[in-house]
Parts: C-alpha cells; structure tokens; sequence
C-alpha cells in the first residue's frame, strides 16, 4: 500500500518502521523542520521493548538504556517504602524482554535510524498538516505550504494536538488535567553519594504531589519528573520556570527529593502541562487510523504513553497485512486497541489520585489495597503485540 503517516514522533516513527519491514510505502510528514525530541528520558516496559527489538533498536537500548531494579514508592517526608514493583532481572525473566530507561533523543534516533535503513527517503520534514479528506478509493491530507498529498491509508501520529483526529473523531480540545510536570535533567556527580537514589524508579509520593526519579545515559544522569496540582497559567504547553517556584512546590520534602532539586541549573527548570482525554473507541474511518497521542493522549503515571504508541504501531502492521477489505482491518486495529488504551488512560488517572493521598495511614493502606505490582504483572507488561490476538478485543493478557 501506499501510506502516509503524519508525525514523526516515537508513535509515528515505529509505525513507519512497522508498515516499512512489511514492504508497503510510507512517507511521515513532519511539521518540524528537523526531527528532534526534549531532553528527558522515557521509560520503557517489556510489552514495547519487544516491538524496539523486533525493530532492531536491541543494540540502542543496550548502549544508552539504564535497567532499573525496581519501581519504589516511597511516602514523600519519611521515606517509608509503601509499595515495590520489582523489575531487573525478573522483569526480564517473567516477561520476556528487559525494563528499559532511555533518554527521548537515544530512543528517537534509534528509531529515526531503523526507518531511513528501510527507505532513506521516508522522512518528509517542514510539512504541516492542516485538513484530511476521504473518498472510497483514498484518503489525502492537505498541508500549510499548500501541497496535497493522497494515499491508499492515511494515519495520523500527530501527537496531542492532532489535526488528523479532527477528521476520524471530533475537533474538541485535549483537556487540562489540573497537573504539571516539572522536568530536570541532572549530572549524579553533583549529588552527595548518600543523597542519590538507589538504581530503580523512586516515586515519591506526597500531598497534591508525587516526584519520579530514575536514571538515564548510563547512570550518569538523574531524570526528575515532579508532578504537581497546580492551576492551569498560561497558553504555553512547556516552558522554562523560576527554580524558586519548583524549590517551594518541594518544601518540606526528604533530603533525596530536595538534594537533585539542590543540584539542578537553575535556569533549566522546565514545567509542562499535563493534558489528556476522555478514552473514545472510535480510532478510524474507512481509509484514516489513529495512533498514540493523538487518541490516547493519558497522564504520564504509568509510564505507558510511548509505550502504546509502539504498540499501537505493531498492531496496526499487522492488522494491516490481514486478507480482508481496508475498512474492516482498520477495524479489527480499533476494536483489539482501543480497550487497552483506554485502561491505561483510566488507570493512569487513579494512580494521580493514589499517589497524592494526604493522609499517611491512607495512602499506605491504599497502597496495599491497590497492589500496583500484581496487577500490572498481570495485564500490563505480558502482553505481546507480535502474538496476541488480534482479532478479538483486548480483555485482559
Ligand atoms: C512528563 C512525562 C513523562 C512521560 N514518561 C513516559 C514514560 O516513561 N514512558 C512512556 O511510555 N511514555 C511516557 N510519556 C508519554 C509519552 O511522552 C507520549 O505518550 C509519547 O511521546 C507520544 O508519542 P506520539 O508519537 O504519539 O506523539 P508526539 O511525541 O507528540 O509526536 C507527534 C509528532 O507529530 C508532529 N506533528 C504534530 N502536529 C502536526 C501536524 N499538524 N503536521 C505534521 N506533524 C505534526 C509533532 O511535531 C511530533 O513530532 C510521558 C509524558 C510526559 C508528559
């Protein structure tokens, strides 16, 4: 087939890469004029690592990823551990592939780099999309330099703000969850040994508020992900704010959380809203599909996000490749995924109300209640996108 997809972010380059290992033609269309990522990292659990490895991005993660042992819940002021997710070696062993932390810009260019050896010409930049239309026959997508494009299927990975989900859903706006996230980038060597965290994904959890630390680069480098309720300020989606205003969101907070915060360039604070969606089960039309963001934009606190995506991109392939007319495998896509996602996004939004608990007898007890490990073992990171079946809707592994 003759595919466009539009949006070269993680989404829309693993399914390039996906739609490209099956010999089909994909052209991305990119609003940037040079593909790039922030300058955070990404975690990345077994359920996706298996589709990077299919891609051939095994080597990527092996040089760059960080593998932590486990994710450690801890109560915000005293440290108390509340809860523990191990993942390491059994992660590894139980699902199949390794827990995985990596920076963006490793992860994107890994995947840059499995599509242009599929096709160099695959990468359109400087291509904004502005409007999508469909007949029987194809799809085409109209840009803001004035060009048209036309395909056999059209997808769009166009990222919270998608103009291609204008088309297959409906033009409201994504929504403001009430949270923002700081994010720091900070070296370890700036940290006073006793102060840094162990080699796992510590989640602080306190009032109105949780901290995520992990790793990345190797180890050299903290990844600070703070999470705040916070009224919505501005238009802007991300942008640089005082250090002063981070320092207070964290005041009273155990010496671990303060000692990267401490430590951060100051002038290198950045917050970013935290948008996302109510879950919607329509994901197509007849010649038009959704991925990642664009339809499942979600709170980042299961770290699952990207992570649909490159499963989104798996399955779409292989739905794609099935014998049957375009519209009903663009089906068979939309019913096996939507569920999933949906769960995440649901979920994703439980755990903010999990983790910001105020009271410290609740929150431990409603860490015990929830138990977050099990479940997550049990219908989160098993599943495999390269032999579940796809033909039924997601119900649990
Ligand atoms: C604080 C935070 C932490 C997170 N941590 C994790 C994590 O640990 N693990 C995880 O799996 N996920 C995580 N996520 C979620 C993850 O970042 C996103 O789900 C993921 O990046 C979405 O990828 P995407 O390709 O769907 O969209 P995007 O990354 O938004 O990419 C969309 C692309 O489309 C382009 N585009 C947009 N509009 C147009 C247009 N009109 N024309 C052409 N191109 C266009 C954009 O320029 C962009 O390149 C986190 C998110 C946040 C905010």
């Amino acid at each position: 087939m003759n595919i466009a997809l539009v949006g070269a972010g993680i989404g829309g380059l693993a399914a390039a890469a996906c739609l490209l290992q099956q010999g089909h033609k994909v052209r991305v269309y990119e609003q940037a004029g040079e593909v790039s990522e922030v300058g955070a990292a990404v975690q990345m659990s077994a359920n996706a690592v298996k589709v990077l490895y299919q891609l051939g991005l095994k080597d990527t993660l092996e040089r760059h990823a960080v593998r932590p042992e486990s994710f450690q819940f801890l109560r915000y002021d005293t440290g108390e551990l509340l809860h523990l997710i191990v993942l390491g070696d059994e992660h590894e062993k139980r699902h199949g592939h390794p827990y995985s932390q990596i920076h963006r810009v490793d992860l994107h260019q890994g995947l840059m780099q499995a599509v242009l050896a599929l096709d160099a010409d695959a990468l359109v930049l400087g291509k904004r999309a502005k409007a999508v239309c469909e007949t029987e026959n194809e799809a085409s997508v109209s840009f803001e330099d004035g060009t048209e494009v036309r395909a056999d299927l059209l997808i769009g990975a166009d990222g919270i703000k998608s103009v291609v989900r204008r088309h297959v859903v409906d033009d409201s706006p994504p929504v403001f969850t009430g949270q923002v996230a700081w994010r720091l980038a900070i070296p370890i060597e700036r940290i006073a040994p006793e102060l840094r965290p162990p080699m796992a994904s510590t989640i602080w959890c306190g009032p109105k508020n949780h901290a995520v630390m992990y790793y990345m680069r190797g180890g050299q480098v903290l990844n600070f992900v703070g999470c705040v309720e916070r009224p919505w300020e501005e238009e802007s989606w991300t942008s640089r704010k005082p250090w002063d205003e981070l320092s207070a969101d964290y005041e009273g907070w155990h010496p671990m959380v303060r000692a990267p915060i401490e430590a951060a360039d100051k002038d290198q604070c950045f917050r970013w809203a935290l948008n996302n969606r109510q879950p919607v089960m329509t994901w197509c039309t007849r010649r038009v599909a959704l991925l990642g963001d664009a339809v499942h934009a979600t709170l980042p606190y299961m770290a699952q996000g990207a992570a649909m995506a490159i499963e989104d991109a798996a399955i779409l392939s292989r739905a794609v490749a099935l014998e049957a007319p375009l519209f009903e495998r663009l089906g068979i896509y939309e019913r096996h995924r939507a569920p999933r996602a949906a769960r995440v996004v649901t979920e994703s939004t439980e755990m903010g109300q999990l983790y910001h608990i105020a009271d410290a007898a609740q929150m431990k007890q409603a860490f015990k209640d929830r138990n977050i490990a099990a479940s997550r073992n049990n219908w989160l990171y098993p599943y495999n996108p390269w032999s579940v079946d796809i033909t039924r809707p997601f119900t649990g592994i």
